[in-house]
């Protein structure tokens, strides 16, 4: 069967809440631990048909946007799901005060247990109408990026259409496109300020509700910040500031000089040679066989995952009209396999799907088979970035099959790119501590503060005048600083262990470095982040030196390559 004729019947969110309310009941009565873990395993096979359904639902309906029998799916679950997660709380507070807690949590892991406390704090019954706000601002600011359009030489064009113009190997095409960008924001600059002011007031109304001083800890928890602190991620920025700022600001002098200019404007910044970045060598249903087979070659358990996506159909890859953008890869439980969804454009990011997303699904379909899984124990954001990021190295060998004979070149820049990557997510992570810390700073005083910051972690660019982007507005193009606050910091945090299996690659052989990824992978979600990489005998981000390794090791790596750029 393929995921295109997948039958589907919209789930009945009042009967599914009655049934969590059933489980909840069972709980509390269980008369023996074995009763109590019946309960558990019951409600997971249920929990994965409702994912399935949902994840269908959403799918067909990114596929196809002008479909309007999936539209309205989306709209009844919209409005009919908020209910069925209220519901599911109950059931945690069960889980959580259940005499046989020792037991369920023998047999589901006690993440689940440490998470479901976590959600537990970040709602109560009082700040829904507050949540609801949020989400509408939310949506706001999301139709408020989507139609922004930017006049560029006589034409309009919708602002992700302009990627091409400023990257172009012509610096005055890249300048004017920049600029034309620029004001095409700052002619929003005050909707960018009004949103993003009324979604900080109506946070922090929504924590001092929930009993704390400001928004940090309730974004904290809402991202299930399950093994560490705000005094530890500020640790690890600065590692950052110490270990990589000045490593990436040598990497911009040679950047400069290979360019042909004497220092780098904000245009410039993504330019890394003079005839441009390499594009694959093949494109659509050829790069999809090249991906298939290279994971075939990777591994066995790599090529089970991928034999079974591309016997299901799991992937919807090329772009066409009435298709939604970006890409991801969702889980299909019911079918055992994960889907991949892309919009391949003929660059480096269609490799990228197999790279990046790819790794996704293999951690997917790793976690599919643990019977005792419950959502809220699936590894979180960073722990799940891991997958994917390490896999963008463990692929390297496998570049030629994408990039022929630029493939070495194509490695080079991937490399770069990590490195230069962290300051930037840094810089977005301590940007939004200042805003929750100080919930009464003007828009104007939050402008200051994105200078600032841009002073710390990106001295090597020069804004020069261009509109925008020289007046500390930078962040107001950054998506996740609007609708999922804190929520950055992650990539950051998982490139940083990324880095390390590829320096474990390099240093010892892509058969050490496939071990660590696989001891770090196999475990799942069932110990938190922190535990995750300790276990696998990584190093945690947050211990002091972390960093200092794999800047090295980069450091020279690029050095003795540098020529190929
Ligand atoms: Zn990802």
């Amino acid at each position: 069967m393929k995921i295109s004729n997948a039958p589907y019947e919209r789930l009945d969110v009042p009967a599914a809440i009655k049934r969590v309310e059933g489980y909840t009941d069972r709980l509390k009565n269980a008369a023996s631990a074995e009763d109590a873990c019946n309960v558990l395993a019951d409600y997971i096979k249920d929990e994965r048909h409702v994912f399935t359904v949902l994840a269908i639902s959403s799918l067909r309906s990114s596929q196809n946007t002008a479909d309007e029998f999936y539209e309205g799916e989306e709209q009844y679950y919209a409005e009919a799901t908020p209910a069925l997660m209220e519901k599911l709380n109950s059931m945690y507070k069960a889980m959580l005060e259940n005499p046989y807690r020792k037991q369920l949590e023998e047999r589901f892991g006690n993440v689940a247990f440490i998470n479901a406390e976590m959600a537990l704090k970040t709602i109560s019954p009082e700040v829904l109408p507050l949540l609801k706000e949020e989400s509408l601002l939310e949506i706001e600011y999301q139709k408020l990026q989507g139609s922004l359009t930017v006049e560029f030489r006589g034409e309009t064009y919708p602002v992700t259409k302009m990627g091409k113009f400023k990257t172009s190997p012509d610096r005055q095409t890249r300048k004017e496109a920049l600029e034309a960008e620029g004001r095409a924001y700052l002619a929003k600059g005050e909707q960018y300020d009004e949103i993003y002011d009324k979604m900080v007031k109506v946070r922090t109304e929504i924590a001092r509700k929930l009993g704390y001083e400001n928004f940090t800890p309730l974004g904290y928890l809402r991202m299930t910040r399950n093994s560490y602190d705000p005094q530890m991620v500020k640790n690890f920025r600065q590692q950052v500031k110490d270990k990589i700022v000045p490593l990436v600001a040598k990497l911009k002098e040679k950047q400069a000089k290979r360019l042909g200019i004497d220092h780098i404007s904000m245009y410039d910044d993504t330019v890394m040679t003079l005839e441009g970045n390499p594009d694959p060598i093949i494109e659509d249903e050829e790069l999809y066989k090249a991906g298939v087979e290279m994971y075939r070659a990777l591994d066995p358990k790599a090529a089970e995952m991928i034999n079974r996506m591309d016997e299901m159909g799991a992937f919807d890859l090329y772009s066409r009209e009435n298709k939604m953008s970006g890409g991801f890869c969702t889980m299909l439980p019911d079918y055992a396999t994960p889907f991949i969804f892309a919009n391949f454009n003929g660059t480096a990011a269609d490799v990228e799907v197999f790279t990046h997303e790819g790794g996704h699904a293999f951690a997917f379909a790793m976690m599919m088979n643990d019977k005792n899984l419950l959502t809220i124990s699936e590894p979180t954001l960073e722990s799940c970035e891991v997958h994917s990021m390490s896999m963008e190295f463990i692929c390297w060998p496998h570049l030629e099959r994408f990039y022929g004979d630029k493939a070495e070149k194509a490695r080079l820049i991937h490399l770069i790119g990590t490195l230069e990557f962290l300051p930037y997510g840094c810089m977005v992570d301590e940007f939004q501590h200042i805003v929750y810390d100080n919930p009464d700073m003007t828009p104007a005083q939050r402008h200051e503060a994105w200078k600032e910051l841009e002073k710390q972690y990106r001295p090597y660019i020069d804004f020069e005048n261009i509109p925008f982007y020289s007046q500390g507005r930078t962040w107001q193009r950054q998506l996740h600083i609007y609708t999922n606050p804190f929520y950055y910091i992650d990539y950051c945090l998982a490139q940083t262990v990324a880095l390390e299996i590829w320096e474990i690659m390099v240093t010892k052989g892509w058969q050490a470095a496939w071990d660590a990824y696989m001891a770090y992978t196999v475990q799942g979600g069932s110990r938190t982040f922190v535990g995750l990489v300790e276990h696998a005998r990584l190093i945690s981000p947050f211990v002091d030196g972390a960093l200092d390794g794999v800047a090295k090791a980069a450091g020279e790596y690029i050095e003795d390559n540098i020529t190929l750029l």
